[in-house]
């Protein structure tokens, strides 16, 4: 007779790991007990040892499929020899160190139940047990148990209880067991919150199939749904959210409805069905009949399935595909509770789907995509925060403020960083605020005293103005690097490293707004080895608007004569002698490298675009456009200057201009894009020769652009490099803080306030 005593790590609590190590104790005829502490999960077993080590060996093989187990340890102490069973008893508190759960989409029996009109829990949209249902956003404490969510006032009725009790069953110690009788609730309002009578399910179909707009309480926030397949429906949902262009994600009945409308390989639809439940984005199909208005111009839709009952309510024979856009104002946080819904939505909606369980932590829907084999994220929220990120170091405990647009932070603990759900633009006001609480309620969970605030180098961004003020010691890290840090973090990267940093604008160790980045090095050393040559951003932010303000500053000194036609074709030929005096004497016109401008420029040229609603509208208009089968490539000349790279956008620009009219659209567009990508190649190729190294990160938003990161790919590999990109975690600003916190952390490590000198 032998006791052991293991403490098992990772992912492990809130996916019935307790209930499945009931069960194998009772299997091996060990005698015990197991509870959820800070670290994890804890256990004693008795027995032979025989049966103790293939009780363990069972542990790891056949957990269950949502636990990450990170470590087990274990070790023999003096056996009891008077317990009579093994037990699950209740959870320690004391000091932090385990991992709070992500949400985890409604699971296949869970489903099947929502459905079958005998189950007691049919239509019951809380329906959940030991593997699925929200985590993350009703947790107020850790270790996950129900008295620690928002779950906690809701007493079990006597079937739960016995469910609960019974290891036999599905729903054995599962936290949030809930049934119509003993748990929350759904029910109907109208727009001012009075309460109607309608059953919930019937009501908001009514809403729905009327070509009305519903407000939706879910799991990480308000929603607001309309029928995807009306285009009044959908235009009405624009213009009263105050919503641009930018695409809406649609929310299919089931798989079967979605493939109607998108293409989707292995990969995509195993994403798609992953408990994670992220958008993702799909190529549509030519006879969908999706309302147009929902990706106007474009060939992609951001598509996800129902992750719980509340969504499932929404849907039936006639409706089987709704839009569901996050329920804010353009720009705000997240709305989570009711009464806020009430006032922010009311004025929008045609009425709400409303419950009465609280949401401790809005969260966004995830976005991600499919491309070579890779999960390119585009926005990790619901579903993946808070799963810390692992790296091969302990880290000084610190607080990474992130960017400005699509800000996320980050916090660390001993060797992960928990990287926050998506917390949007802080230029938003209420968006800061809800930033700087957010980051206090964090901390507080995770359980991190940060020592250090590592900010952006840009004076102006709202993370760098809060690091300044959070009364801890700073350090900053330029943003390009901090892009390429988060990919070195996240995929693990060895060594001397080519790194491609391409994106919109990232403050420059020059003061220079920069964006089209060539770095090598490792680690905290590095060189900026090349670059596009500078160019004014006339009136600075205002160009991102209104890119034909890029299309000026590039021609003005490469094309002037094509530039004075366009221009007055366009009818902007006074707006421009205005602007040019500005640029002239430096006024309000920074300079920049960004390769996202150039790409704007393109677009506007070719798209005779004037204005744009959001930053890479043209550009991913212009992506759209493309037709591969088109070959050819704009000549760009590359040259050396004082040992760094220039490449001038002004000439590539240039031979744009001189194929309109004479090439369509869709080969301009693929000529362009194969251009850049050659670009890239031939950029890597020359550092290689210097630095001996044959990998490449590629990094920035705007390797969102499938088309090019495709061609680049596939053009590096093609010469011998090793391509890497980040794996779930953002390439656009939503992944710096990643970056930050890997960064700053080696230099604080080794006392390095510069990460360009060491090559000086
Ligand atoms: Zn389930
Ligand atoms: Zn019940
Ligand atoms: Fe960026």
């Amino acid at each position: 007779m032998e006791r052991w005593r293991s403490i098992i790590t990772g992912l492990v609590q809130g996916v019935g790991f307790r209930p499945f190590l009931y069960n194998l104790a009772r299997k091996y005829g060990l005698k015990g007990w197991v509870r959820n502490n800070s670290a994890g999960v804890e256990l004693e077993v008795e027995g032979e040892p025989e049966n103790l080590r293939q009780f363990l060996n069972e542990v790891s093989l056949q957990a269950p499929a949502a636990a990450r187990i990170e470590t087990i340890d274990t070790l023999a102490i003096t056996p009891r020899q008077t317990e009579a069973e093994f037990k699950i008893i209740p959870s320690e508190c004391g000091e932090i160190s385990g991992s709070p759960l992500p949400d985890q989409g409604i699971c296949s029996s869970c489903l099947a139940e929502f459905y079958d009109q005998t189950d007691r829990r049919y239509r019951y949209p809380f329906n959940s047990c030991t593997i699925c249902g929200p985590r993350f956003t009703i947790i107020e404490d850790l270790p996950f148990d129900r008295d620690r969510t928002t779950m906690a006032g809701y007493r079990l009725c006597q079937r739960c209880q016995a469910e609960y009790r019974d290891f036999r069953d599905r729903r054995f110690h599962a936290q949030t067991i809930a049934c119509p009788q003993c748990g929350p609730e759904p029910w109907l309002t109208d727009p001012k919150g009075e309460r109607l009578r309608d059953l919930p399910h019937r009501g908001a179909l009514g809403i729905l199939k009327t070509g009305g707009i519903l407000g939706v309480k879910g799991i990480g926030g308000y929603h607001l749904a309309v029928d995807a397949l009306s285009n009044t429906a959908v235009r009405r949902l624009r213009k009263l959210k105050g919503r641009d262009r930018r695409p809406f994600a649609v929310l299919f009945r089931d798989l079967d409805v979605l493939k109607e409308h998108c293409w989707v390989s292995a990969a995509e639809e195993r994403l798609l069905l992953d408990p994670v439940r992220p958008i993702v984005l799909l190529k549509q199909k030519a006879d969908s009949t999706l309302a147009g208005e929902l990706n106007p111009g474009l060939r992609e839709i951001g598509a996800f399935l129902p992750y719980t009952g509340i969504q499932l309510l929404l849907f039936d024979e006639a409706i089987t595909a709704l839009v569901m856009t996050s329920g804010n104002r353009s720009g705000e946080p997240l709305t989570i509770d009711n009464v806020a819904a009430i006032e922010i939505l009311g004025p929008m909606v045609d009425g709400f789907l409303m419950h009465d369980r609280k949401i401790n932590w809005g969260c966004d829907d995830s976005v991600v995509k499919v491309q070579k084999g890779h999960t390119i994220g585009i926005r990790r929220s619901r579903g993946y925060v808070p799963a810390p990120v692992k790296l091969d170091r302990v880290l000084v405990p610190l607080l990474a403020c992130g960017g400005q647009q699509k800000n996320t932070f980050a916090l660390t603990k001993g060797d992960r960083v928990y990287l926050s759900t998506h917390q949007g633009d802080l230029d938003n006001y209420s968006t800061y605020l809800n930033y700087q609480e957010t980051i206090d309620r964090f901390r507080r969970l995770i359980g991190c005293q940060p020592q250090y605030a590592v900010h952006d180098l840009h004076p102006d961004y709202n993370s760098t103005i809060y690091a300044r003020g959070s009364g801890l010691k700073t350090i900053g890290v330029q943003h390009h690097l901090a892009h390429l840090g988060s990919v070195i973090a996240n995929r693990q990267i060895k060594g001397t490293i080519i790194g491609v940093a391409f994106d919109g604008s990232g403050y420059g160790t020059d003061g220079k707004v920069w964006g089209g980045e060539f770095f090598t090095g490792a680690e905290c050393c590095w060189e900026r080895k090349a670059w596009l040559r500078y160019y004014p951003l006339p009136g600075g932010e205002a160009a991102i608007r209104e890119p034909w303000r890029m299309v000026a500053s590039y021609l003005e000194a490469t094309a002037p004569d094509f530039l004075g036609d366009w221009l007055v074709q366009n009818g902007l030929d006074h707006k421009w002698s205005v602007l040019r005096m500005a640029v002239k004497q430096g006024i309000n016109a920074p300079e920049t490298s960004s390769m996202g401008r150039l790409f704007d420029a393109a677009a506007t040229v070719v798209g005779n675009l004037k204005e744009v609603s959001y930053e890479g509208e043209a550009a991913v208009w212009f992506e759209h456009q493309a037709d591969l089968s088109y070959c050819g490539v704009y000549q760009f000349e590359i040259w050396n200057q004082g040992g760094t790279l220039r490449i001038d956008p002004g000439p590539i620009l240039k031979q744009v201009c001189q194929d309109q009219g004479r090439l369509s659209t869709a080969a301009i567009s693929a000529k362009f894009h194969r251009t850049i990508a050659a670009l890239i190649t031939e950029v890597c190729f020359r550092l290689r020769l210097e630095t001996q190294t044959d990998q490449v990160v590629l990094c920035g938003g705007v390797f969102q652009n499938r088309l090019l990161l495709d061609l680049a790919w596939e053009s590096l590999e093609q010469k011998g490099f090793k391509v890497f990109v980040p794996e779930v975690i953002p390439l656009n600003d939503g992944g710096i803080a990643l970056g930050q916190a890997w960064l700053g952390n080696l230099m604080i490590e080794r006392g390095i306030d510069d990460v360009f000198s060491c090559a000086r």
